[in-house]
């Protein structure tokens, strides 16, 4: 057994994280939340590093990185903010999906723009009445001639608001059929004709933002439909371990940020003449915040361990995204707790990562729906 990781992987860890200490200070993420606004600056920063090509195939100019690097970026970027790491995930994840799916063409076509960063990318399925039941999904796309006819309306979709953003989007193109063979996968611009955009005034992750989308006749190029018509699940199963496995390492940068946080504080902080993290109390739970940031990273940490080496990981990553989220969203309220009435004001960092962590349990399947998933590989099908 080998825990350590190779020199090239702590490299990547130290350069990622020196250039979000450089770029992201306290400062700029504070004042992104506030005025909720794109990290435009930062994006590009990480497209001027290449680290957007890490994960993506040297012949389409990737650098071929695996999913522990993956799980290093995504973990590096939280440690500043969640919200940061998912303009990266939209773009990169959305991005594997085309290099796995599309034809040649499509591929030549976005990939590159995607590296480039001329475009951005997003993710989008959810709808009002289709959560965890994809089955429900409204919005559907029928064929008229060398377009397809998009109509609907989509919700929680992340980020697709952001400057030359092509949302992926799935829709019904078989009304009739159940969802995994009547669904498929377009790329959308979200400047096409049609398109009806709102950002969502949400609780947190306020940066890259979250948006409602309205489909009214929007004529998307057929070549643009990536995977073939109705194969939009096998485009959501090719990439749903590394995009969980990598969410679940970005919460668990977040929970680390908060226990950071929350122990320079107990240090710092006086009363009864002592630091509060002389308070047994206090430092008990600073010691259950640490350890079970620690037992999630572990966890993502083997469980990237098994994809780099090519084996099915879908039940340790169900684990790892389950304690991970639980985890940031633990950490974050005693994190609360420990700041005391400081924890309260919007000047100090510890209220973000209560927001932002509070979608951890929810988005990229709620955790009840991994419970599902887990129970379900350990042969009980939960009704
Ligand atoms: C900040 C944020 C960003 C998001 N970004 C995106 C995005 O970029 N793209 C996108 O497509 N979606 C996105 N989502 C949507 C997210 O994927 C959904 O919110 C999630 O799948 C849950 O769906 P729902 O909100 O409709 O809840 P529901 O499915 O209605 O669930 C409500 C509650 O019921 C529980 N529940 C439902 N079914 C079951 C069951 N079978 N067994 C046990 N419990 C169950 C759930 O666990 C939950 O507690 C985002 C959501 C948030 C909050």
């Amino acid at each position: 057994m080998d825990f350590d990781f190779t020199p090239e992987q702590d490299m990547l860890r130290e350069s990622v994280r020196k250039m979000m200490d450089k770029l992201a200070t306290g400062e700029y993420v504070r004042q992104l939340d506030r005025e909720q606004s794109y990290p435009y600056k930062l994006y590009d920063a990480w497209v001027e590093m290449g680290l957007l090509r890490m994960p993506f195939p040297e012949n389409y100019d990737g650098l071929g990185g695996d999913a522990i690097d993956m799980v290093i970026i995504a973990e590096e970027l939280s440690r500043k903010s969640f919200d940061f790491f998912t303009a990266y995930g939209g773009s990169v994840f959305c991005g594997l999906n085309v290099v796995r799916k599309g034809s040649e063409e499509q591929k030549r076509r976005w990939i590159p723009k995607l590296l480039s960063g001329e475009i951005k990318m997003s993710i989008s399925m959810s709808e009002p009445n289709a959560g965890s039941d994809l089955s429900a999904m409204r919005t559907t796309a029928r064929r008229d001639g060398n377009h397809w006819i998009i109509n609907g309306q989509k919700l929680w979709a992340t980020g697709a608001g952001a400057t030359n953003n092509v949302i992926n989007v799935y829709v019904k193109t078989d009304t009739q059929a159940h969802y995994r063979k009547g669904m498929s996968l377009f790329l959308v611009p979200n400047d096409l004709p049609g398109i009806k955009l709102r950002k969502l005034d949400m609780l947190g992750r306020r940066c890259v933002g979250t948006y409602e989308i309205f489909f009214d006749d929007v004529r998307v190029p057929a070549e643009n439909l990536i995977g073939g018509e109705n194969n939009g699940w096998d485009c959501v199963l090719s990439g749903l371990q590394i995009e969980r496995l990598a969410s679940a390492a970005g919460y668990c940068g977040g929970a680390q940020a908060a226990v950071d946080l929350a122990v320079q504080y107990a240090k710092d902080r006086e009363q009864f003449g002592r630091p509060i993290g002389t308070f047994q109390s206090i430092a008990h739970m600073l010691a259950d915040m640490q350890t079970e940031t620690e037992a999630a990273r572990t966890m993502i940490w083997r469980a990237a361990w098994m994809l780099a080496k090519g084996r099915d990981a879908l039940r340790e990553i169900s684990m790892a995204k389950l304690l991970s989220s639980e985890a940031y969203v633990k950490a974050a309220s005693l994190g609360m707790q420990v700041f005391g009435g400081y924890s309260y004001s919007m000047e100090l960092d510890m209220q973000r990562h209560f927001r932002d962590s509070r979608s951890a349990t929810i988005a990229a399947g709620t955790s009840q729906m991994q419970r599902n998933l887990i129970a379900g590989l350990m042969g009980l099908k939960p009704r």
